[in-house]
């Protein structure tokens, strides 16, 4: 069926670095650029930080993988080397995710958003040119003509709960069936059959989750947004055939705000910081094909539950970062997490 290996050559799991153009405003208050890429090579340099008020000097230190794109590099770009090659993987069965991770400010929302249109672009565009075939399905011929259909649910993980963003944030219950199938009940789905139609469904997604970021101090920042398309069997009884599932993460620095004075904060931060650090190991499990993958440690890994759990899986993990040497602790850390996801 659609556990098939992958094509030769394509990567189970992909890691790319990408730092953002420095901003009017930094250079305005005089930070500077501390960051280099020469693909696929990072260099932090040596520079003077404020960590928790205290003036701390970095070494420094160098990088490396599979991608590393800098300040000229444009999402279309980053989408073409990362996670275009995802898109007739999921054609053929597959699930593939795609995270964006990074430091607050750093372009994750910035890339995340671009890929997303993309996606939804050459995914209809895919499906218009030729009707995918299920190569070694039981279903032989008849199934090979099967067309497929394409759905999108779109919600968000904030303080270890799920809500529904194509929904007015709807509470949702994530459960494991007797079978070990993860399900969120009351989840919306919604068709989409263009991709203009897709489009709109996740720029409404997107709108929901930024509307209630200037309501409540930038809740944005630590919520994991999930955007999940879906492709299933036409008449097919809704079966489904591939996932794609777009990952905007909670900034990563939140998960150091168990040192908050602020109660709500430091359960937040410690909420987040324990699915960062699930989201690692499940990865970490996935490439080496460990039979033993942690999903159970965290909410955001337990809705990805299929997604690192089958062979025909392959995830891409875009590590964002601030050039700012305001930023530069932030932006080692960053790299140091990427660095361990292979
Ligand atoms: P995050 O989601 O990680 O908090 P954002 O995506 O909101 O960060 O990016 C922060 C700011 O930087 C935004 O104003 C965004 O438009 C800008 N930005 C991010 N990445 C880039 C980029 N590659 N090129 C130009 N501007 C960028
Ligand atoms: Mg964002």
């Amino acid at each position: 069926g659609s556990d098939q290996p992958h094509a030769a050559g394509d990567l189970k799991i992909c890691v790319a670095l990408r730092k953002r153009p420095i901003s009017a405003k930094e250079v305005a208050r005089k930070d500077h650029d501390s960051v280099t890429v020469f693909n696929p090579k990072v260099t932090v340099h040596n520079c003077k930080t404020r960590v928790d008020g205290i003036t701390k000097y970095l070494d420094s230190s160098d990088f490396q993988f599979d991608h590393a794109f800098g300040d000229v590099d444009t999402t279309a770009r980053v989408y073409a080397a990362t996670t275009r090659p995802l898109v007739p993987f999921v054609l053929d069965g597959g699930r593939a995710t795609v995270f964006a991770y990074g430091q607050t400010g750093s372009g994750k929302t910035y890339t995340m958003v671009g890929i997303q249109r993309q996606c939804a672009e050459d995914l209809f565009r895919a499906l218009t040119a030729a009707p995918p075939t299920r190569r070694g399905s039981a279903g032989g011929a008849a199934a090979a003509a099967a067309t497929l259909e394409v759905y999108v649910s779109f919600f968000e993980i904030y303080g270890g709960r799920c809500q529904d963003l194509l929904n007015r944030r709807h509470r949702l219950d994530v459960r494991e069936d007797g079978q070990g199938d993860v399900h969120i009940a009351g989840l919306e789905e919604f068709q989409a059959a263009s991709a203009e139609e897709l489009e709109q469904l996740i720029d409404r997604g997107n709108r929901n989750r930024t509307t209630h970021a200037t309501e409540s101090n930038d809740t944005s920042s630590r919520s994991h947004a999930i955007c999940q398309i879906a492709l299933k069997e036409a008449g097919g009884g809704g079966r489904l055939h591939g996932k794609l599932s777009l990952i905007d993460l909670a900034g990563s620095e939140r998960g150091a705000d168990t040192k908050s004075h602020n109660r709500q904060r430091r359960m937040e931060g410690a909420e987040i910081n324990k699915s960062l650090l699930a989201l690692k190991e499940c990865i970490r499990a996935l490439d080496s094909g460990e039979a033993h993958v942690p999903y159970r440690a965290s909410k955001l890994t337990l809705v990805l539950k299929d997604s690192f759990t089958r062979r025909a899986a392959r995830t891409v993990m875009i590590a964002t970062v601030s050039p700012g040497a305001s930023h530069a602790d932030h932006t080692l850390n960053t790299l140091r997490y990427a660095d361990r996801v292979k």
